[in-house]
């Protein structure tokens, strides 16, 4: 993100929200580098704290109280956020590779993506196992498991897989969990059987001997079975078969062997250790690639600790210390890992063993002590304060090498005269690197480059033609660029033609030539990975340097001019069909102002991606009359422009108006969209209004949507089997959401039910 309109000088990618990057984000938020752009690629966006995830198991916390939510966390820091899985790094061109967006370059990277169970080479672990790690997929899979035990009958076997804290933890935290959640639905919890399996000669033999005999003890009081020395080779979906040969019936097995590493880094060229995960100096940076750092799991200390977030943790200040000295040219700090650390193991009960060198410790004490620390972590990164914004930043000392002083002061005399160009010889290396697409009915082309582009309209075809434009809500540019395309096309698929071509118009931050050359890339890439699918091309456009990010499309579609559908058509009867769910103007004020979660965010990035070029498709094929996009004035503005242009009335259904995750929340909040008054003001269009206004969804039918949903007249009578499609296509929430009325003698059109 650019700071107060400070130019971008180095990029800083953070890959994975680790324990670490969570400090790095926080202090960067506290004292940001100006001229410094933190962009996190992250797999999830709700990280989880290690140390609660057996309470979360048991029952003690709910999601949100053991996840830091990376969305608010990365906008505290200024940081762009990149929801994606890294699979490589290219070191030399310094570009980060993650499957579904284009490359993301860096000047520095560091590293924070833990590792997983290793489960190499073993057989049967993927498909039947409940790996711990990645926890979204340990959580679905847990939720899966508390079905099957509550609908088994009879005896259910659980073998745990590996006897370190993770193991024990696990097994007697999904113990404590399985046996209430048996005794709530009246069935007998003795029923389940748990069996506790490693290779090691001992359980938890990274710690002392005391701590070894007092979970020995406490397992044995739960009736969990140990199996030492013993190594699993297969699981299958009703047993483990181990080294040995032996099979163990097992209903469900849960996986929590040693960590690995993927193969990612060490296919990437860093230097790695002989389990793969990359070596680091006692600056935390790469011993292949100083403009590297890496932390956690993910990474081996040349005085190497064992894999556990305490340390991830303790790294955090010292990395984010060095990523600000790298970038500045200031000297680094060494990390040193503390020898011994007192580890609190819980029991699943609300009871804890402590462990430190050779001394150990239990009690329910020591439990409430870790639940008050762990508890105090969390706020520390889901409470963040409100910073006061410097209104005169300065870039920050040290970060401009000699060519970025040069480019920046040229910058200087660019930004002081009008709107300037994107340079040529930048737009045509961005021409180059987007993909090429074609049609016979564009004549003329990005292919061809000249004034204008040149189409042709097919005989028996009229031409429709819609443009968009707005501001970047999002600093992820790629994305941004998809969301525009796909909400100027949702024009065209509201009128049922066929995209043909559009013509974008970019204004991207003044910056450097390499900044803006990504910058421009992303946002056409983001647009043509829309327009392609959808059959159109991109023909050509404007780009210029300017303030701040924006971006829009002019759109051409190809129809039949006797199949238009228009706003006006809907007839008495029909079903009035959503096919997407609304909310996005709400959450993304919300998300402007740090309140709104990120997986919130999320979903709506999602549904904003959704094309609706099949919905109305499927919308044709069973006679829709009339046909809009969702846009900016919302559902009630739009179904006002419906009813005028048919001369009908229209009942609105308010509680089948399908809403986006947390949108209600958010309105409950007070947070509404800048145009949300505006869009108030046809609230008079609503008969009955005191009475209506009432209805906690009622802000909604007024919130303005990008990308949203079609809204159409379906007759009646094809309105279930439509919507079945609908949802057989994907359209999940597309539903009915009222009903067409003749023309009444009412003022107001809409009547709310
Ligand atoms: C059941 C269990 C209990 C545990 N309890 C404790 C405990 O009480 N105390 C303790 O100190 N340790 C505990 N551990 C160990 C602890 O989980 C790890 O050591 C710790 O999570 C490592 O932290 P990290 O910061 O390196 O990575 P993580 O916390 O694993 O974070 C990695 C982040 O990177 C992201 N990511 C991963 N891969 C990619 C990718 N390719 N691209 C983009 N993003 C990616 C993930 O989404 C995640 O946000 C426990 C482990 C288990 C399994």
């Amino acid at each position: 993100m650019q700071i107060n309109n400070i130019p971008v000088v180095k990029d800083l990618v953070l890959i994975g929200g680790g324990h670490a990057h969570v400090s790095v984000l926080k202090r960067f938020g506290m004292k940001p580098v100006p001229g410094l752009r933190i962009t996190l690629v992250t797999r999830d966006i709700h990280t989880p704290y290690s140390g609660m995830l057996p309470g979360f198991v048991a029952g003690h916390y709910d999601y949100d109280g053991c996840h830091i939510d990376l969305g608010p966390l990365a906008r505290f820091a200024g940081a762009r956020l990149y929801h994606a899985e890294v699979d490589g790094i290219d070191p030399e061109n310094k570009r980060v590779y993650a499957p579904g967006r284009p490359p993301v370059a860096y000047d520095i990277l560091s590293i924070n993506t833990g590792s997983r169970p290793n489960s190499i080479n073993i057989s049967g672990v993927d498909e039947f196992a409940l790996a711990a790690k990645p926890i979204d997929i340990f959580l679905r899979k847990w939720q899966q498991l508390i079905e099957r035990v509550c609908d088994s009958e009879g005896p259910f076997r659980i073998v745990v897989v590996g006897g370190g804290a993770g193991g024990v933890e696990l097994a007697l935290s999904t113990q404590l969990h399985l046996q209430n959640t048996l005794r709530d639905v009246g069935k007998d919890p003795e029923r389940l059987h748990y069996a506790l399996i490693t290779s090691s000669d001992s359980i938890m033999h990274m710690h002392n001997r005391g701590v070894r005999k007092r979970f020995e003890r406490i397992l044995a009081e739960r009736n969990i079975g140990i199996k030492t020395g013993t190594r699993v080779n297969e699981v299958t979906a009703n047993s483990v078969r181990t080294a040995d040969g032996a099979l163990i019936d097992s209903e469900a097995v849960i996986w929590v062997t040693t960590a690995s590493s993927p193969g990612w880094p060490s296919q990437s060229g860093l230097a790695v250790d002989t389990e793969g995960f990359i070596q680091v100096d006692e600056h935390l940076q790469s011993l292949s690639h100083k403009n590297v750092f890496a932390v956690g799991d993910a990474a081996e200390l040349r005085d190497p600790r064992p894999k556990s977030g305490v340390f991830a943790v303790r790294q955090g200040p010292v990395l984010a210390h060095n990523l600000r000295a790298a970038a500045t040219g200031k000297t680094l700090r060494p990390y040193r890992a503390q020898k011994k650390f007192l580890g609190l193991i819980s029991t699943g009960n609300q009871y804890a063993v402590a462990s430190r060198g050779n001394w150990s410790y239990e009690s329910a004490w020591l439990w409430t002590m870790k639940d008050w620390i762990d508890r105090k972590f969390m706020r520390n990164f889901n409470e963040l304060p409100d910073m006061e914004q410097d209104d005169n930043p300065a870039l920050a000392a040290g970060i401009a090498d000699a060519e970025a002083i040069r480019e920046l002061s040229t910058l200087a005399m660019r930004c002081g005269g009008c709107g300037a160009k994107v340079g040529a010889t930048v737009l045509s290396r961005v021409m180059q690197r987007l993909p090429d697409t074609q049609r016979d009915d564009v004549l003329i082309g990005r292919d061809a480059p000249d004034d204008c582009a040149m189409l042709s309209v097919p005989h028996g075809k009229v031409m429709v033609q819609s443009v968009d434009y707005f501001r970047a809500f999002l600093e992820d540019a790629y994305t941004f660029g998809a969301i525009a395309a796909n909400h100027a096309l949702g024009d065209i698929f509201a009128m049922g033609a066929e995209p043909q071509s559009a013509l974008a118009i970019a204004t991207v931050p003044y910056g450097r030539e390499r900044v803006v050359e990504e910058t421009l890339y992303e946002l056409l890439a983001g647009a043509l990975h829309i327009l392609a699918p959808t059959g159109s091309v991109l023909a050509g456009g404007h780009s210029s340097e300017g303030a701040e990010l924006a971006f829009g499309l002019a759109v051409n579609g190809l129809i039949d001019p006797n199949k238009v559908w228009r706003k006006q058509g809907l007839q008495p009867g029909d079903a009035i069909v959503l096919t997407k769910p609304v909310g996005t103007g709400t959450l993304f004020a919300a998300e402007m102002r740090s309140k709104a979660k990120g997986r919130w965010i999320d979903a709506a990035i999602q549904s904003m991606l959704v094309s609706s070029q099949q919905a109305a498709a499927c919308l044709r094929r069973y006679g829709a009359t009339a046909c809009t996009d969702l846009t900016g004035f919302g559902i009630v503005g739009h179904l006002i422009e419906m009813t005028r242009a048919s001369a009908v009335d229209a009942i609105l259904t308010m509680d089948a108006i399908p809403l986006l995750d947390g949108a209600l929340e958010t309105v409950e909040a007070g947070i509404l969209s800048s145009l949300q008054a505006q869009n108030l003001r046809l609230r008079r269009a609503i008969q009955d209004i005191e009475q209506t206004s009432k209805h906690p969804v009622f802000p909604l039918i007024f919130d303005p949507q990008t990308a949203g949903g079609l809204l159409a007249g379906v007759p009646n009578e094809q309105v279930g089997a439509c919507i079945d499609e609908l949802h057989v296509m994907g359209y999940s929430d597309a539903v009915i959401i009222g009903q067409v009325d003749p023309l009444s003698d009412q003022q107001a059109p809409i009547r709310i039910q």
